[in-house]
């Protein structure tokens, strides 16, 4: 007698198509899910941070601060075209590393219901991938869209990514960087806010150039398990941001890292930590602190066996 999950398996697809469905969708509907890998244990913590949240009158006296702090790397804003050879040269000079360029949704252009704006909005993604890669970085923060900025639903909005993402994803492996999908908490974004939905569209995209990232202070909001969200992003995760709950310096508040930083060490983390947060107090004895903290959740998070 058939079972009826192989009555699936053999008409599944067939029926899609007759209902009108497209191709991608149907090979996302019978996409396997990954297997948890065994840990890789070899993680660093390499901090960053956005200059925001930095002390000091000028990039320069920023990035010689971070220095001096011990930091690994510095997280650009998004208007890095244009701007490559200053902020090289900047960074260089301080002896810093580029981690990321953070550049955000282009106001949801490119999951617009329309289709000029998508186009203006990829063309803007590929000019600052192009950048980021000279930059050295490992790739451009991507918000699909924050709430309010497109009509489209959740389900139209990951159908227009699932094809407009594998030739942004092309471009982005032929110019050295990649998309880093970054999920919010519902607050902000609706569409997209779990570490495992952005990896689902990587995994459905399949293409070295479309990645995600995953942030703490959403992820306090969002994921009931820190450890698992970076289990199940680790094939493609290559940004992670601090924050606290409140969205202050980790250590500011009672947001634990150690489960997350467990995580990062299952699937052995090579990229950055960077803080995208504001400070309580004086920052120049904060930021410090946070980065002490932070070292010590570091060696408190062992993985289990
Ligand atoms: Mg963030």
């Amino acid at each position: 007698m058939m079972q009826r999950r192989d009555f699936f398996r053999r008409t599944g697809a067939a029926a899609m198509v007759g209902a009108g469905l497209s191709g991608s969708f149907v090979s996302q509907a019978l996409a396997a899910p990954g297997e948890i890998s065994l840990p890789k244990g070899d993680a660093k913590l390499q901090l960053s941070s956005q200059l925001g949240v930095i002390p000091g009158k000028s990039l320069e006296e920023k990035l010689a601060k971070m220095k001096a702090w011990g930091f690994d790397a510095v997280e650009l804003p998004g208007d890095v075209v244009g701007k490559v050879d200053v902020y090289r040269k900047a960074a260089a000079d301080a002896g810093l590393k580029i981690s990321t360029v953070c550049w955000g949704s282009a106001g949801g252009a490119l999951v617009s219901d329309d289709p000029e704006r998508r186009k203006s909005g990829i063309a803007q993604l590929k000019e600052t991938l192009t950048a980021a890669g000279e930059l050295g970085s490992t790739g451009v923060i991507y918000v699909p869209a924050f709430n309010g900025q497109t009509p489209l639903t959740n389900q139209e909005i990951r159908k227009v990514l699932l094809d407009i993402m594998p030739e942004i994803g092309e471009h982005a492996v032929n110019v050295k960087s990649r998309v880093l999908f970054e999920p919010l908490n519902r607050g902000e974004a609706y569409f997209l806010r779990q570490v495992a939905d952005a990896a689902a569209i990587c995994r459905d995209v399949n293409s070295p150039g479309i990645c995600l990232m995953g942030d703490f202070y959403h992820m306090y909001i969002e994921e009931p398990s820190d450890f698992a969200a970076f289990v199940a992003g680790g094939p493609w995760l290559h940004h992670v941001h601090l924050a606290s709950r409140r969205r202050v310096l980790p250590g500011q508040d009672e947001r634990s890292f150690i489960d997350g930083f467990r995580g990062l060490k299952w699937v052995g983390y090579q990229d950055y930590c960077s803080f995208e947060c504001g400070c309580d107090g004086d920052r120049d004895v904060e930021i410090p602190k946070s980065m002490a903290f932070l070292r010590d959740q570091w060696g408190k998070a062992d993985l289990p066996g």
